[in-house]
């Protein structure tokens, strides 16, 4: 057994200061037992806790760390920034190079505000899009995470699965009653949806690949149609790219797919590490916005300038395209080592990929939709878990996570990984 000592000590000790230990609530392996380490430095793919173990990082600081971890361009950056003061609360350059490379890498993004994690990019640009339209209802997804906003926070995929409650307590109905959620993938479901709200669909918000429940993939045409429908009923198409913006493609899924939404959010991947979120899209519909408009959003922090800077270097370094090669690649070996491995130990695995991002779900059945997604065996899942951790492998602690690959996973990493799978699968089969 892995030496866990100071981790435990630490937790313990969390446990009397924090709610649960933790600052986030998937960070307390409730969903897979036992307790979470203490990270005490990480370094290209690799994690060390507290007790000096070591670990191949497959969350990726739930996916920012697309480079790998203290990458040297995003250090370097950041330590220079901090010289020239942490926060200014009025503009700084670095805010507007950080705008400019939104949209010369998104073209649908005409105009974009920065903002300080994905959270407040979703919650404000369904505001924007409630003021742009004037109208109430927006249309969500089954097992689509968009923040913690109140009005958002309905069927929202892993968080609220993990713990069996899908709508958080404090959140008042009437909060909620606009918001109407529909299965991913259903074109029938949205069509009966604009059916019975007429006139009254603001925007319809969605996670182009949905990496909140795991990660399923949309069906082809599925964006298409939606983009066409919501153009039909002058409804605002958001997509939410917090997860799959900078890491599917320079552009995001709207560049993999090519589609061109009305509005667009973005963050992890953005900030380089560092807290940052953005929204943008029409200018038509941004210059809505305060203090052009009537639609009220601000931010103390917004644009700062350690975040700019770290947020432009990891942008600069992905610019070359080179990178997702790198990541395709990778994604690749680790589906094939990983399918092979568990056909070997003959447990049904569905390997759900999209470049950099994965899911392995414990199920014979395809994975399309949260329906499908909950056919997964959780509890091989966290023996799976376990034992991988045990490897020095660590993913998600939830069947109902993604997976990332940086481009600092070397092949060699990979093969350790597919090498542990082999033999965690066949412990547990
Ligand atoms: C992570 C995530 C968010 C929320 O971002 P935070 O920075 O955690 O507030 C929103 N949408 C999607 C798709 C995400 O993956």
């Amino acid at each position: 057994m892995m030496r866990r000592s100071r981790s435990e000590a630490l937790f313990a000790e969390a446990l009397q200061h924090i709610p649960g230990g933790v600052n986030s609530p998937v960070r307390a392996f409730r969903a897979v037992g036992g307790q979470p380490f203490f990270v005490e430095r990480a370094q290209g793919s690799k994690l060390w806790d507290a007790d000096g173990n070591e670990l191949i990082d497959y969350v990726c600081t739930w996916g920012p760390a697309i480079l790998g971890h203290a990458f040297p361009g995003i250090v370097e950056a950041v330590r220079e920034a901090a010289t020239r003061g942490t926060s200014f609360g009025v503009p700084n350059p670095l805010e507007v190079t950080m705008a400019q490379r939104i949209k010369l890498a998104v073209p649908s993004v005409e105009k974009v505000r920065l903002c300080n994690s994905g959270t407040e990019a979703c919650m404000s640009a369904i505001r924007l899009a409630r003021g742009f339209t004037r109208r109430d209802k927006i249309i969500k997804f089954d097992g689509c995470y968009h923040g913690h906003a109140d009005s958002l926070l309905v069927r929202a995929g892993s968080g609220a699965l993990t713990f069996g409650h899908p709508d958080s307590a404090g959140v008042p109905a009437a909060f909620t009653q606009h918001t109407i959620v529909v299965p991913f993938n259903d074109t029938a479901a949205v069509q009966a949806a604009f059916a019975a709200n007429p006139g009254q669909v603001a925007g319809v918000i969605v996670e182009p690949v949905p990496g909140n429940a795991g990660l399923y993939l949309p069906r082809p045409g599925f964006l298409e149609f939606l983009s066409k429908l919501t153009a039909e009923h002058g409804t605002l198409l958001i997509f939410d790219e917090v997860m799959t913006g900078f890491r599917l493609a320079l552009g995001g899924a709207q560049a993999r797919f090519g589609i061109r939404p009305d509005l667009s959010c973005f963050g992890k991947v953005i900030g380089g590490g560092l807290p940052v979120g953005a929204f943008g899209g029409r200018a038509e519909i941004m210059d809505c916005l305060a203090p052009l408009g009537p639609v009220y959003q601000a931010g103390t922090l917004s644009g700062n300038p350690l975040a700019m800077a770290a947020g432009i270097a990891a942008l600069t370094a992905l610019e070359s395209g080179e990178a997702y090669r790198v990541l395709e690649e990778r994604g690749r070996q680790l589906e094939e080592g990983l399918g092979a491995a568990a056909r070997r130990a003959s447990i049904p695995v569905r390997f759900n990929r999209c470049g950099s991002m994965f899911c392995a779900y414990f199920t014979g059945a395809p994975v399309h939709n949260l329906a499908d997604a909950m056919k997964s065996d959780r509890e091989r899942f966290a023996r799976y878990f376990h034992g991988m951790l045990e490897e020095g492998i660590y993913l998600a602690p939830s069947a109902f996570e993604a997976g990332f690959i940086s481009v600092a996973h070397a092949a060699v990493d990979i093969e350790r990984t597919v090498a542990a799978a082999e033999r965690v699968l066949k412990r547990i089969g």
